[in-house]
């Protein structure tokens, strides 16, 4: 429900769980020079995360004489990086396996492997669940891929889902598949710690681990000398990136931001997601320093009712969530704000629904990702509490939810018109060849004509706004 809803309210796309990217497949790595026997077939579901993992599958894939395609029908190994977070992305996962079932039966060669969350959970289950399926790995192992292709080439089935304490695949370099070629994902974590009460993750992706500090940060220079103008540092909890290594000075996530700020003024950083209870004064006056550090978070506030916090075991009550607000604010008084939002979670009342909307109405987010609640088998949540709220009433609840942020976007897009943004081009806009996208450092989508001046997409541009809908500015190159 929540995806059709956001389908229906095009402003309520954004950053996390981009409802435009799921199911992306790989295009083949453009220019690469290698000639390979074996094709491989990528589509992707849910977070950034999994987009960024699937790059570093494709990257140890390529490694083993695989070339990518974006058509499923000529693949030897056909690959659904997979999604748990709710049952309607677990639906789509198992829809898509069926057309695949057609293919596999006229080319019998042809390997199915399901990846990431959904394996996680299911882990040997799935092959008995879903026949066609061949290989089943956790996010953890995918360095164990050749071996287990290896393994199902000779017909076995092969499984892999060990979660691990260590693996950040710091020495893998991903394989920028599909790739604008100005913005990229760096991984700088893996799994989570928290265990908010309805949330699969920790379950499906393990311990908090952080990456290497030398080793993101080598990546986003390597990015930047390619050509690359931003990056975005991924993590589920990016405020508890710590990395300590020998007797050297612990890295922080404020000190790694500013490591990478520092790589060079002209690449921009963005990072995705920040937890109230966990992001410091340190990271905003790091965000506040450095121009180039974009001045948007992306900071879940789940519900505006500390009753329902709590159940949540989002640790932080209303209050703390609305002074972290207003912190931001103090600090970075152009910060853009976003958040994720969760309708008819268990027990939820009327009136601790009506605290969640005047929490939205209080903080004004730029935008949001809405949901309706989805019971995980095995959270915390479905083992402790009933889903009690009816189907109808939690649909209500997040259509309120989402008319009042279409309205808050509106008004948060229509005050930016007058206004000039440096904007990152990222390449042509969607509807014509004549005008540019990019966005600006509050991560709004910016489109203007390119009038014949001479710039490239990776280049900045200083845009005033003419006019603006609830999820895009158009305006005109100064
Ligand atoms: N780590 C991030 C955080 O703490 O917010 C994001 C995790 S999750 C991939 C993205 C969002 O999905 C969550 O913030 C939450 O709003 C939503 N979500 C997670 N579990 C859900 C569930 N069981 N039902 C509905 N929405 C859920
Ligand atoms: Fe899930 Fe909470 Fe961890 Fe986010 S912080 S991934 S919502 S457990």
């Amino acid at each position: 429900m929540a995806d059709v809803l956001q389908k229906m309210h095009p402003s309520v796309h954004g950053k996390d769980h981009d409802e435009e990217r799921q199911g992306e497949a790989y295009a083949p790595f453009e220019g690469d020079p290698n000639v390979f026997s074996k094709k491989f077939y990528i589509e992707s579901y849910g977070c950034q995360m999994n987009f960024s993992d699937s790059e570093i599958v494709a990257s140890i894939l390529h490694g083993e004489g695989f070339g990518a395609t974006r058509n499923f029908e000529e693949a030897n190994l056909v690959l659904l990086n997979t999604c748990s977070i709710r049952e309607k992305a677990e639906q789509t996962v198992r829809n898509r396996l069926q057309a695949f079932r057609k293919i596999k039966e006229s080319r019998p060669g042809m390997l199915v492997g399901v990846l990431g969350c959904m394996a996680e959970r299911l882990k040997a289950k799935f092959l008995e669940e879903e026949k066609l399926v061949d290989i089943v790995v956790g996010p953890d192992a995918y360095r164990s891929l050749p071996g287990l292709i290896a393994e199902a080439e000779t017909g076995q089935k092969s499984v892999n889902v060990l979660l691990s304490r260590e693996e950040t695949y710091a020495d893998i370099s991903p394989v920028r598949l599909d790739s604008n070629g100005v913005t990229a994902f760096v991984s700088i974590m893996r799994g989570c710690n928290n265990m908010c009460s309805f949330c699969v993750v920790p379950f499906t992706r393990g311990r908090e681990r952080s990456r290497d500090a030398a080793s993101i940060v080598n990546e986003c220079r390597d990015l930047f000398e390619r050509g690359f103008r931003e990056v975005t540092l991924l993590g589920q909890n990016v405020d508890s990136y710590h990395y300590s290594h020998g007797d050297s000075e612990p890295v922080t996530f404020a000190l790694l931001l500013e490591q990478v700020a520092l790589i060079s003024p002209l690449l921009r950083i963005r990072f995705s997601t920040s937890h109230p209870k966990d992001i410091t004064d340190d990271v905003l006056h790091t965000m506040a320093k450095y121009d180039n550090i974009c001045k948007y978070i992306h900071l879940p506030v789940q519900s505006g009712n500390t009753r329902i916090l709590q159940l949540m075991n989002r640790t932080y009550t209303r209050e703390w969530y609305l002074a972290k607000v207003k912190r931001i604010r103090e600090i970075i008084p152009d910060c853009g704000l976003s958040t994720d939002v969760i309708s008819g979670f268990c027990t939820e009342t009327e009136e601790e629904h009506r605290d969640t909307m005047d929490i939205m109405e209080q903080c004004r987010f730029d935008m949001s990702y809405m949901f309706s609640y989805s019971e995980r088998p095995g959270t915390l949540a479905a083992r402790r509490y009933e889903d009690d709220i009816p189907e109808d009433v939690k649909k209500r609840r997040l259509i309120e939810i989402i008319n009042l942020q279409n309205s808050h976007s509106r008004d948060s897009y229509l005050a930016d018109v007058g206004k000039t943004f440096d904007v990152l081009i990222e390449g042509d806009s969607k509807r014509s060849e004549h005008d540019w996208v990019g966005r600006n450092s509050q991560n709004k989508v910016v489109v203007f004509p390119k009038n014949g001046k001479e710039l490239k997409k990776g280049e900045y541009a200083h845009v005033v706004i003419r006019s603006a809908t609830s999820a895009t500015l158009m305006g005109e190159m100064l």
